[in-house]
């Protein structure tokens, strides 16, 4: 067996990327929940990470926010099916690299059938970026979904 590496924000928020990033860089945010972009390039047609604000993993989670979750998670799937060309959003969570709770929404294309399940995350890396462009617009109509959501 090999030693557990501590992941990123393991020793409190006070080391904490997540809960030192600024929420205005959210796509959406209100006062326990964040919706974050993910990375500097889009290859699928939507991937975000929602996170409580508070930091929390899944085991010591609040109840309050436990219960939220559900629907934050519906208010998410909406935003990103709502654009259009997503068969379905796949929920990750995963929790290996960081700390804090993520969960991991990756829109799958719809008709590529070949992206199904498991794959998707292994095959996103080899898809072409699409253009800055597409990404701006694709992320002000998440952020303006969820804000509506
Ligand atoms: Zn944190």
């Amino acid at each position: 067996m090999w030693p557990e590496p501590a992941r990123s924000g393991e020793g409190g928020a006070e080391e904490c990327p997540t809960c030192r990033k600024p929420v205005e860089e959210a796509l959406w945010a209100d006062e326990h929940w964040r919706v974050d972009a993910v990375g500097s390039e889009l290859r699928l047609p939507a991937v975000v990470m929602l996170q409580p604000r508070g930091h929390y993993d899944l085991t010591d989670l609040p109840a309050e926010r436990a219960v939220e979750l559900g629907p934050m998670l519906q208010r998410v799937e909406r935003a990103m099916l709502g654009l259009g060309g997503v068969a379905r959003v796949h929920v990750n969570r995963w929790g290996d690299g960081a700390a804090h709770l993520h969960f991991w929404l990756l829109a799958r294309p719809a008709g590529m059938l070949q992206l199904r399940g498991t794959l998707l995350p292994l095959w996103e890396e080899l898809l072409p970026p699409v253009s800055e462009d597409v990404r701006q617009r694709t992320l002000r109509a998440l952020a303006e979904a969820l804000a509506a959501g």
